[in-house]
């Protein structure tokens, strides 16, 4: 039922107007002189061509699809132990992924939990913004607030205590406030006029501990935690002109960059060994379990990697044959078929019910996007790991100068290579998600998988 929502020939059926939509947006690419959707849609995002994004979802999607049967294939094996009687299918597949979870990794949230106080956590943050960009995070109490729990700091340079901006910090959940974590620009920075500083927060939902209580959080919302602030930092760490082109306003496929990338720090031995201490003992999280978290960490990334691909390959196909009349349900099984997606996985988002690509134009021809900001991100921490590793002064000087400050006033594509000193890898990427970092190659011998039973769903 999940998977056919939208898909079911009665009044809610999306097929007709997804039919529509493609079609008035391939005329409206005509009439601006593009010769598709995607076209246009790409001419300003770092891509640039919808080949160049297809080339990467590609080069990605073989080596991904053989992770899938190992996937399965480790499931399968599980349940035949258990003398469960079935074959895998895709509402088997979270299950059985759990379990084998469980019996390779030994991995459990409530051991890491002690040692993730938010707190501590926050201040490893501002720690790395200091080593990284120069930052200094100080308190302010004389600052209006919208809710009694939010916090702010003045951001200052290090070196020479000049004013760079405000931080507001929101962490608690509350009736009426949004689910989720993300980080909002009140005032982008800007020197039209006269200077004008940048103000951001930081937004979250955890629960509120009692009085005195640490509050503890999960290893995955520790990551979320640098990733937001990570977007903070791109619209601190801003020097331009215009409002419009500053901070985090750049191109759709490369907005992601930065906050992923300050995800890496998290698992760095200088905020763990300093800031991930039990709540209890004060001692750092042991070698041990950071092991086990990342030993855990490419798990399952096949199924991960097709689930959203076969979604963001589906959309660009869509984008690029929209002229035509399209019978939606059938472009989709059709495309499927050819690209061999696993019949054990079911898109992401089916195109009857894929808000990012056609509640709006926001994400048409963009759902690659996060794949696109993935690669810079392996693949720019790379340059410090190569160098003096992830404290690398002069390495975080060329990111601040040609990454974070400059939000959309320099072409991403060139920002990137004189950041990185050449066009980003995707070997970085397949290594992040445990794939073989050759496959493109071994795999160009193998025989294209087939799909041997084609539902109509
Ligand atoms: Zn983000």
């Amino acid at each position: 039922m999940f998977v056919s929502r939208g898909d079911n020939a009665d009044k809610n059926d999306n097929n007709a107007i997804i039919t529509e939509i493609l079609q008035l947006r391939a005329e409206r690419a005509k009439l601006l002189g593009f010769p598709t959707h995607a076209h246009w849609r790409l001419e300003n995002a770092m891509a640039k061509t919808p080949e160049k994004a297809m080339q990467l979802m590609e080069a990605v999607w073989k080596p991904a699809v053989l992770r899938v049967k190992e996937e399965v294939a480790d499931m399968q094996k599980l349940a035949d132990n258990e003398g469960a009687g079935l074959k895998i299918e895709p509402w088997d597949y979270r299950f059985y992924m759990e379990k084998v979870r469980k019996a390779r990794y030994d991995l459990d949230q409530n051991e890491v939990k002690p040692y993730l106080q938010l707190d501590k956590l926050r201040e490893g943050m501002f720690w790395v913004a200091g080593e990284l960009f120069n930052f200094k995070f100080t308190p302010l109490t004389n600052v209006p607030v919208y809710h009694a729990d939010v916090r702010v700091w003045e951001v200052t340079d290090k070196t020479s205590g000049k004013h760079v901006g405000l931080w507001y910090f929101d962490p608690y959940a509350r009736t009426g406030k949004r689910s989720g974590a993300w980080m909002n620009s009140y005032r982008s920075q800007e020197r039209m006029d006269k200077p004008v500083t940048t103000i951001v927060s930081n937004n979250s939902n955890f629960v509120k501990g009692k009085p005195g209580e640490p509050v503890l959080i999960s290893w995955d919302d520790a990551n979320t935690l640098f990733h937001e602030f990570g977007h903070a930092l791109h619209g601190l760490s801003s020097n331009v002109t215009y409002p419009s082109l500053a901070g985090t306003s750049v191109a759709r496929d490369y907005v992601e960059f930065p906050s992923q990338l300050l995800e890496h720090w998290l698992s760095t031995p200088e905020v763990l060994q300093r800031f991930a201490l039990h709540y209890k003992t004060g001692e750092p999280i042991p070698q041990a379990l950071v092991d086990k978290i990342n030993k855990a960490a490419t798990f399952n990334q096949g199924f991960g990697t097709v689930e959203y691909l076969a979604s963001a390959l589906v959309d660009m196909k869509l984008h690029l044959a929209g002229a035509q009349k399209i019978d939606a349900d059938q472009f989709e099984r059709e495309t499927l078929a050819a690209l061999g997606m696993p019949e054990e996985i079911v898109m992401r988002h089916r195109t009857p019910q894929f808000g990012h690509v056609f509640s709006s134009d926001g994400y048409s021809a963009g759902y690659y996007s996060y794949l696109w900001s993935d690669v810079l991100t392996a693949d720019a921490f790379g340059a410090f790991t190569e160098g003096k590793g992830a404290y690398d002064k002069k390495v975080g000087a060329r990111l601040t100068k040609y990454i974070f400050s400059v939000g959309n006033t320099i072409d991403p594509a060139e920002a990137y290579r004189a950041f990185r000193g050449r066009d980003p890898q995707i070997k970085a990427l397949m290594i992040k998600r445990g794939f073989p970092a050759d496959a493109e190659k071994n795999s160009s011998n193998e025989k294209t998988p087939t799909r041997s039973k084609i539902k109509k769903r």
